[in-house]
């Protein structure tokens, strides 16, 4: 039996570079930079109005100080010059024509180009037109709404870095700076096998002594949460011959092969056996964890097996704290630190401590609550919950009020 970290960092220290190659912009949302992004353009490229109002010069508006009130706020004092004349308006987009000019000012929207001899926009909000060329302001700009070219990003910055899983927002950084077709490493292809003779598929309705097959679907809708390549591949039986043919194929056909059941002490658990037949090298096949003890991981050449316990739970937590982050560096991502540490809501006890324990937990205003659960069957307890609460060998007692520590789901 190994310890959970040594079996995590088997798995981990296993995983391989992956090639890489173009996508579109539109596909790469959950892929993994294969390269360093850098800035085509500086950002914003031009110095551009952040509100709705009017361009002018500051020296125009500035307030004359009055007695005990602060110079440059709302409230201190006169004008030097309330009235300014609008000399054009600039929309988006287009290039202003005029250069502001004294006790001059130009209409401007948000984003558009700020003209030359402006150095603020006032906003709209603070400032009436009193004829059809002529604006007054009500009040001192609280700022100079201008963002100026290159604030944010300068040309030839680093904008993404080469391992970055890409996010929504990354999508938006890539098209800003031009990266249409960025390079990102290719998924891994996963192939699933149910074991059992006794599970019937979802929309069968099980006979006496049979059970639904859940894992093959929750394993599925896991892999491409990753998001990796899924490739269901059924129901495999509990007999050595069947079993092993199926195996075969899926390790053809997959750079990853899932199992769940059939790796447990009983007569018909044949999956460690059989891996072996097949040529698999099994790294380990017992892990000190609370569930998810009987967990196989194996390698074929270039190939990976995990032969998951049987129970939905121990599937569902084990693809979580490990299978999970061996797809991720499978494709490629550098990092995969999703953990937290949290208060706890209430006291938690449990009885036995020699393992490592997972335990489905919800994390709300901010503190932690274990969710009913009657155990590793019992697969509504992980609908229930957003979080896994680990809990390490030799603590059977958290306070409440007590840091812990929580994997998110
Ligand atoms: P095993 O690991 O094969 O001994 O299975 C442990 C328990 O999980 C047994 O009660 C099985 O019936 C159940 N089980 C195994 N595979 C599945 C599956 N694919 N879906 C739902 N339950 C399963
Ligand atoms: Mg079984």
């Amino acid at each position: 039996m190994v310890l959970f970290e040594d079996a995590l960092s088997i798995v981990i220290g296993q995983a391989t570079v992956p090639e890489s190659g173009r996508v579109s912009l539109s596909a790469s949302a959950g892929r993994v930079l294969a390269e360093d992004i850098f800035s085509d353009m500086e950002m914003p490229p031009f110095d551009k109005s952040a509100v709705d109002g009017y361009a002018c010069r500051m020296g125009d508006i500035a307030p004359l100080p009055s007695p005990g009130k602060e110079p440059g706020t709302s409230d201190a004092g006169l004008w030097k010059s309330a009235t300014l004349a609008v000399i054009e308006t600039i929309p988006a987009g287009k290039i202003p024509l005029t250069t502001v000019g004294p006790r001059e000012c130009s209409k401007i929207m948000t984003g558009a180009m700020v003209p030359r001899g402006a150095d603020c926009v006032v906003m709209v909000e603070d400032a009436v037109e009193t004829t059809a060329d002529t604006v007054r302001f009500t009040r001192f700009p609280r700022a100079k709404n201008i963002c100026y070219k290159g604030e944010d990003i300068r040309l030839g910055d680093p904008v993404l870095s080469k391992g970055t899983k890409i996010a929504p927002s990354h999508v938006a950084v890539l098209a800003s700076v031009g990266a249409v077709t960025p390079m990102v490493y290719n998924q891994p292809r996963v192939g699933i096998i149910s074991t059992g003779d006794e599970l019937v598929e979802p929309f069968r309705m099980p006979g006496l002594a049979q059970i639904r097959n859940s894992n093959g679907c929750q394993l599925e809708a896991q892999v491409n949460s990753v998001p990796a390549i899924a490739d269901y591949i059924g129901i495999a039986p509990d007999d050595g011959p069947g079993l092993r043919s199926v195996i075969d194929r899926a390790l053809t056909e997959n750079d990853v092969v899932l199992l769940s059941g059939g790796v447990s002490m009983g007569e018909f658990d044949h999956v460690p056996g059989i891996l072996r037949e097949a040529g698999v090298e099994i790294l380990f096949e017992k892990i000190a964890i609370q569930p998810g003890k009987p967990t196989v991981f194996g390698r074929k050449g270039d190939k990976f097996v995990f032969g998951l316990p049987g129970n939905p739970v121990s599937s569902f937590v084990l693809f979580e704290m490990m299978v999970r982050p061996f797809l991720l560096k499978m494709m490629g991502h550098k990092e995969h630190t999703p953990d937290l540490f949290l208060r706890m809501g209430v006291d938690f006890s449990r009885r036995k401590s020699e393992r490592k324990s997972l335990i489905p937990v919800q994390i709300r205003e901010g503190a932690v609550f274990p969710v009913e659960y009657h155990g590793s069957a019992h697969i509504q307890a992980y609908s229930k919950a957003n979080a896994i609460l680990i809990m390490e060998i030799g603590t059977t007692d958290i306070n409440k009020g007590e840091q812990v520590h929580v994997r998110p789901i």
